[in-house]
């Protein structure tokens, strides 16, 4: 048996085709020589409109020597990170932080006998669902437990979009974990995976039951609120009054931890700005969406709702959520923060796209807290009417004038009307309109009937915890490792969720 890799197969979308037949066609060998032993990849390729076509890399195993054909090779075998592995003596090392990081990097260490504690300044799971609702019905903000914080972390009210731009050993790794707790097996392969913020929670709470089970320990409403150094390491941690002295101490904080990234600043650990992106999202109806991806809209009935991504010089779009809704994800009272979330199904009648511009020290100065600082008056500016979000017609900004007509968004829990030129600097206006018009520009029409909803300012992390680069340890503490996105190593669930699993997967107990 020889096992090869086809590439760039390509077959019509929304027909009934059997695989093997077309395989065997195009390669001019009969079925019975080979079988296909699995989908690598599965991408959609719009660019033709009406005509949507799946590209398949498959892996096929022949049962004599395999035809000569140009999109076929010997399988290369994935890339594996060489590490050395970090001794440490105490089996529970504190992870602070249950988000994709946190858990990913449990998930690895109880694989090598720990029992890691976790600790998180939000609630577990099911509480903070209550406190989510809360803030969208009731504008009760609680700022420990919220959209950003709490058990499940930043994504736990999203799209649950899997993607990654890496294929490499280690997150196939990640998707592999996720399909045992109950992800569906096409995340593995499919270009645009996603499970939708109801796949990800029941996922979550799996992870959690079974890190249970290996002996970790679960500690809510539990934040780092200090930590002291001595000989360059982290001696002691505070969860409020209580001191106590883990061996060793991990830091998977978020792109939000703004009171923890100050308070590790002035205990001297090293960190540095780091650029990131801000804008608003655009929301479009989902039918249009579906027309200007497949040419006809009724594609969307065979190939679920289209999503796009475009990027030019100005700008890019981020974090689509075809059918989902605009929400608030505020973790800081009195302030309004934009995201988008989605269930699996993606059934809504609108779909929404951050529409984003890159920040960088030339547009908000050079101290380490400056672009952090530009998130923050960009969020305490929305919060004009309390917890709804500033919202224009996106010709409308585009003209710079107000929109006079009822806005309707999906938006939880609401909007308001603001011209949203006065809301940005100049300069980002300037070239968040250019990008909205290259995106019209690729899809006629893209902002004829769009509402602007903002601020999305999370995009990333501001502030990167530096550390060294073979050791993922930080420069400032041997046994203190920032992982994840607060760490500003990582961006997304899968990347972060990789971060996470690539420390933890070193430690070795002696
Ligand atoms: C609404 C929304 C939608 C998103 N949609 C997607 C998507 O579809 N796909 C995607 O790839 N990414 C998405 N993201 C981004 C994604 O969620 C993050 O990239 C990812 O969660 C980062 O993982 P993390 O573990 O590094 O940090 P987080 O998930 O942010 O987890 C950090 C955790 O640390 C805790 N914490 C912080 N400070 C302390 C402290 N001092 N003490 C104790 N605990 C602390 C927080 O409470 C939080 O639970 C979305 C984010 C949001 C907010």
């Amino acid at each position: 048996m020889k096992t090869y890799t086809l590439s760039d197969f390509r077959i019509p979308a929304g027909k009934d085709i059997i695989l093997e037949d077309e395989i065997a066609r195009e390669l001019h060998i009969p079925v019975s020589s080979f079988k296909v032993q699995k989908i690598v990849r599965k991408a959609l390729d719009t660019r033709k409109k009406d005509y949507p076509v799946w590209v398949l890399t498959l892996q096929l195993e022949f049962y004599s020597s395999p035809p000569v054909h140009p999109a076929l090779s010997e399988i290369q075998p994935l890339k594996i990170e060489a590490y050395t592995p970090i001794l440490v003596h105490n089996p529970h090392p504190y992870i602070i932080g249950m988000g994709p990081a946190g858990l990913f990097c449990a998930l690895a260490m109880v694989e090598n006998g720990f029992k890691p504690w976790l600790f998180d300044k939000g609630d577990s799971l099911e509480e903070r669902l209550i406190k989510v609702q809360d803030f969208w019905q009731k504008g009760i903000l609680d700022e420990n437990s919220n959209v950003q914080f709490g058990e499940g972390g930043a994504g736990t009210f999203s799209d649950g979009k899997l993607t990654s731009r890496r294929n490499d050993a280690l997150t196939q790794r990640i998707y592999s974990e996720l399909i045992k707790f109950g992800a569906p097996e096409e995340i593995a392969y499919e270009a645009l995976p996603h499970l939708g913020t109801d796949g990800i929670q029941k996922i979550v709470k799996r992870i959690r039951e079974y890190l249970i089970t290996k002996g970790c320990k679960f500690h809510y409403r539990t934040p780092l609120t200090d930590i002291k150094l001595s000989e360059g390491k982290v001696s002691q941690v505070a969860f409020g009054n209580q001191w106590q002295e883990p061996e060793i101490i991990i830091l998977a904080l978020g792109n939000a931890a703004r009171n923890t990234w100050k308070m590790l600043y002035e205990r001297e650990i090293a960190l540095a700005a780091k650029p990131f992106a801000i804008g608003f999202r655009i929301e479009q109806k989902q039918s249009d969406i579906n027309r200007w991806i497949y040419g006809n809209e009724s594609w969307s009935e065979i190939l679920g709702p289209a999503s796009y991504r475009l990027a030019c010089k100005t700008g890019f779009t981020f974090c689509m959520c075809p059918g989902g809704n605009v929400i608030l994800a505020s973790s800081e009272n009195n302030t309004v923060v934009t995201n988008g979330m989605s269930f699996s199904a993606r059934k809504g009648i609108y779909g929404n796209s951050a529409i984003v511009t890159a920040v960088s020290a030339k547009d908000y100065g050079t101290g380490i807290w400056d672009g952090m600082n530009l998130q923050i008056d960009m969020e305490t500016k929305a919060f004009h009417k309390g917890y709804l979000a500033p919202a224009q017609k996106a010709d409308d900004f585009l003209q710079n004038k107000d929109s006079f007509v009822p806005l309707y968004s999906t938006c939880l829990p609401g909007i308001y009307p603001f011209n949203l030129n006065r809301f940005f600097p100049s300069s980002i206006t300037s070239r968040l309109s250019s990008t909205l018009k290259y995106c019209n520009h690729i899809f006629p029409g893209f902002y004829t009937d769009a509402i602007l909803v903002a601020p999305e300012t999370r995009t990333s992390s501001p502030i990167k915890i530096l550390r060294k680069e073979d050791y993922l340890s930080s420069l400032s503490a041997s046994n203190l490792y920032p992982i994840g996105e607060g760490s500003g190593y990582s961006g997304g669930i899968i990347s972060s969720a990789a971060d996470g699993w690539r420390l933890g997967e070193r430690f070795r107990i002696y």
